[in-house]
């Protein structure tokens, strides 16, 4: 073929295609060509018969925010949309989820909205309960959009069903999941009617290691400071700052081994009523 069309220099026919298309594309669009890291990638097929097929794909975008819920109700995640698994089709409107109730349903929804992309994939940075709000500056999470049309939105704000994103494009995508502490306001009750000397064993935790099984593996998380405050004759706030990933319910009623526990200190069964976030440090 490089006879026949007296092609000369050491350029493959292929790389002289690219370097063309490229050039023409840039003169058209206005915009550089990069082949390291293209924001838009164009694949061209052509066949023997010279159809051409061509493949548009952007590359994801990805963000990184926090979420604040106002009000209690909604789950932190929603069931992915069963005809395509999450990777967001036509009955889906390109969210890749069964609805929009919980945070990333509200979240997804904006983002799809906003960015024109499709199938947000979010790393949650920590969880709480459905029944729980989160105050403060809210809860951090990364997320990625695929396919984004829009690629450099300003700041996104996203509202709905209680909750309040702000969300910002970061350059790079993310790696392991930094490291973060919780400020949680516990609301638990006890079987037994508790004396002030009972409940102030429970400000002595500041300092202290849980330690509880995951995955047959010992974890232990730091609590930094406590703080007990009666509401009644059984029922007490326990707000804490420990360590990311103490799960409160076991924490308060002892299950999973959790040694120390509410339960265990005050020596009669504790129930968490409910918890809500304060505050995430990263
Ligand atoms: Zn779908």
């Amino acid at each position: 073929m490089r006879a026949r069309l007296k092609i000369r220099g050491r350029e493959s026919v292929k790389n002289h295609l690219t370097r063309e298309l490229g050039m023409r594309l840039a003169r058209l669009s206005g915009k550089k060509v990069e082949y390291m890291k293209p924001d838009v990638m164009i694949s061209l097929v052509i066949d023997k018969e010279n159809n051409v097929d061509v493949a548009v794909k952007s590359r994801p975008l990805a963000l990184f925010g926090r979420y604040v819920k106002k009000s209690r109700g909604a789950p932190q995640k929603q069931e992915k949309c069963p005809s395509c698994e999450g990777r967001g089709c036509n009955s889906c409107n390109y969210l890749g989820l069964s609805g929009y109730s919980s945070i990333e349903g509200v979240i997804a929804k904006g983002l799809v909205e906003i960015t024109g992309g499709q199938g947000p994939k979010f790393s949650w940075i920590g969880s709480e309960d459905q029944s729980s709000l989160v105050l403060g500056n809210g809860r951090p999470f990364y997320v990625r959009v695929f396919n984004p049309r829009k690629r450099k939105p300003k700041k996104i704000r996203v509202r709905g069903n209680g909750v309040v994103a702000v969300l910002s494009v970061i350059e790079d995508e993310p790696g392991p999941l930094p490291r973060f502490r919780v400020k949680t306001k516990i609301h638990a009750k006890c079987e037994k009617e508790l004396g002030d000397g009972d409940l102030k064993k429970l400000n002595l935790l500041a300092g202290e290691e849980v330690s509880f099984q995951s995955r047959s593996k010992t974890a232990t998380k730091k609590i930094y400071s406590a703080r007990v405050r009666r509401i009644d004759g059984k029922q007490f706030a326990f707000t804490i700052v420990a360590d990311g990933g103490l799960m409160i319910k076991q924490f308060v009623g002892g299950e999973e081994y959790m040694k120390p526990n509410i339960s265990e200190i005050l020596g009669a069964k504790c129930e968490c009523i409910a918890f809500d976030i304060l505050e995430v440090e990263l």
